[in-house]
């Protein structure tokens, strides 16, 4: 594109953008914590799932502050059901990081921000560009799918090394008047027109300017590498129960569902049945013996990079105390105190279940 058809483009996408954009909570403020909550929950998440998250979450953790005087608990509690829960776990420690060396007030520094844990590149770029209207580029699935055919960019956009390409064109063409303005109109483009299947090339404002478009090519772009098949894991669980009480244990604060509560359990074994798997693993997790009574339900549940099929008992207390071999704290609790504390969303779809 020439210099005066790249102008263009960009004044194309930003009045597109001024007339069609939704109506997100987030686009009614330019309060960057907002703008860095929303984007940290928009990264592998739906806009209408976030939507009331966002809500409830600002409601809890109004602004800096009281995020960092928060304890993680809550602030997992808070979260519940979104996943990638080293989200949370990261803003949180990036809130005390602002509270106590910045006082309070939100970075506004690309090399300060970059420091913080969990800012990547993403979300510096899109705080930076959306609340301080500084010039810098956003990539994203949308963005990447947009410009891939736009330039009819050969280089899969699900591969890693791929990012440091998108990344230079997107800079390319950044609107530097109107950062924010124009990555958000890009990243709408992408969800609203330039959807994955059946992109709305008729009302998008920039098809004169689209490669892909203009040679008839859309249906091929953007380009993936096959990824392998999900592997499946058969999971057992058992709510054990001792006088009213069941046991529920603590995940350690890093790593997959990290800090988060849950029954003990793990994986079963080449030719061993879901129950034996769950009376040796809690003995090997919680050094309790039990007996199963029964079973509960059989859950199945897609995380990012596998899936699990687990079947959940309910099991009797039978002898021992707890020694903890893997999980970091345990509690023996009620069914009446279970929304107090966060679990996993696979827990979540047997948990109604219990009585
Ligand atoms: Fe996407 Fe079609 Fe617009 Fe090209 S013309 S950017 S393929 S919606």
């Amino acid at each position: 594109m020439t210099f005066k058809e790249i102008d263009q483009t960009r004044k194309r996408l930003i009045e597109w953008y001024r007339r069609h954009h939704r109506r997100l909570p987030w686009r009614e403020t330019d309060d960057p914590y907002r703008i860095w909550v929303s984007e940290v929950m928009l990264q592998q998440t739906q806009v209408q799932t976030v939507i009331p998250y966002y809500q409830k979450f600002l409601q809890h953790f109004p602004d800096v502050k009281k995020l960092a005087n928060s304890n993680l608990q809550r602030i997992l509690k808070a979260w519940e059901g979104l996943g990638y829960y080293a989200r949370a776990r990261n803003m949180h420690g990036s809130a005390k990081v602002i509270l106590e060396q910045h006082a309070g007030k939100f970075p506004d520094s690309w090399d300060v921000l970059r420091e913080l844990p969990g800012i990547g590149d993403y979300i510096a770029s899109a705080v930076l560009s959306i609340a301080f209207n500084q010039p810098y580029a956003v990539v994203d699935g949308n963005v990447k799918r947009v410009l891939s055919r736009l330039y009819e960019i050969s280089e899969p956009v699900n591969k890693s090394s791929s990012y440091k390409i998108f990344k230079e064109v997107a800079d390319g063409l950044l609107d530097r008047r109107h950062p924010g303005l124009f990555n958000q109109a890009l990243m709408e483009l992408g969800a609203l027109v330039c959807k994955p299947k059946k992109p709305d090339c008729n009302g998008c404002p920039v098809h004169s300017r689209c490669r892909a478009n203009q040679a008839g090519h859309v249906d091929q772009f953007p380009k993936r590498i096959r990824k392998p098949k999900t592997p499946l894991h058969n999971i057992t669980v058992g709510v054990v129960y001792k006088n009213n009480h069941m046991l529920i244990t603590r995940r350690k604060p890093e790593g997959l569902l990290g800090g988060l509560w849950e029954f003990p359990g793990g994986k079963i074994g080449k030719n061993e049945s879901p129950e034996k798997a769950c009376i040796r693993e809690i003995k090997e997790e919680v050094n309790l013996n039990v007996t199963v009574d029964g079973h509960i339900a059989q859950v199945k549940h897609a995380y990012t990079h596998f899936k699990i099929i687990m079947e959940v008992f309910s099991c009797r207390y039978v002898s021992g105390d707890v020694k903890l071999n893997g999980p970091v704290d345990f509690r023996w609790i009620t069914l009446g105190e279970i929304d107090q504390y966060p679990f996993p969303k696979a827990n979540h779809k047997f948990i109604h279940l219990l009585d």
